[in-house]
This record gives C-alpha cells, structure tokens and sequence, in this order.
C-alpha cells in the first residue's frame, strides 16, 4: 500500500517536473517571438538601406563616401569603354574639370590618380588606388 503511494507520488513529481519544463520552454519561446518582431523591421530596414547603397555606386575618389555620382569617362578615353568610366560627385568632377585631378584607368583593378597646383605644371602628388567593387562588378557586367 505505501509502496504505491511512493509510485504515485514519485509519478505526480515527474508530472509536476515536465509540466514546470514545458511552461519554462513556452516562455522562453514567447521571449524568442518577441525579440524577432523587434528585430524584423529593423533587419528588414537594413537589408533596404543595402539594396539602395547598392543601386548607388559611391565616388572613386579616395576618401570620398558621396553616393550622388555620375559616370565620365577618364582622360583621354570615350564612353564606349566601359572600363574607363568613373563614378564622381559633383566635387570631385569640377576638381577634374578644371585640372587640379586627373585621372586615368590603368587597368581593371586601378585608378591612377595626380594631384596638380597648376594646369601646367607637374602633379604635386600621383597614387594609384583600387576601383570600387560597384563600378567593376559594373564593368564586368558589360559586353567588352
Ligand atoms: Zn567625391
């Protein structure tokens, strides 16, 4: 008699157990569901903001994050070729255009860039620094 007593309470703590597990894992699960209805809009926000960082090539000028751009063709080349296009601001395409940058597309990879004083006189400063992802991923989607 005692010793199913025992049995049923040993049962009824077991029960009790599991039932206190289940609630717990209910619980933790809402909080779970919670924190994903704050994340969502927020990673969904982000993945937008990328889509339009995307569409919008930033400047090859070093140093320069303006993503207002538009596309010219480097010294000496025309717009046919793809490779020679570059993404300037309004900023870095007036200092193009009235001669204190120039700058030339050495290959896929590169653009050399010469800082002038003077429309005669030599460049004060030449580097060479690598073209952004977007316009060679650009490059690269056009026929050559
Ligand atoms: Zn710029």
């Amino acid at each position: 008699m005692t010793i199913v007593d025992f049995k049923e309470q040993k049962e009824a703590r077991r029960r009790a157990e599991w039932e206190r597990l289940v609630a717990w894992q209910e619980r933790e699960l809402a909080t779970a569901r919670r924190v994903l209805e704050v994340l969502e809009p927020i990673v969904n926000q982000l993945l937008k903001q990328k889509r339009v960082r995307a569409r919008h090539p930033r400047c090859e000028a070093p140093g320069c994050w303006s993503t207002i751009t538009t596309l010219h063709p480097v010294q000496g080349r025309t717009s046919d070729d793809a490779l020679s296009l570059v993404a300037l601001c309004a900023r870095h395409l007036g200092a193009v255009r009235s001669g204190r940058f120039r700058v030339n597309a050495d290959d896929a990879d590169t653009l050399s860039w010469q800082l002038y004083d003077r429309p005669d006189a030599p460049p004060c400063l030449q580097i060479k620094w690598p073209r952004r992802r977007a316009s060679k991923a650009r490059a690269r989607r056009r026929p050559r």
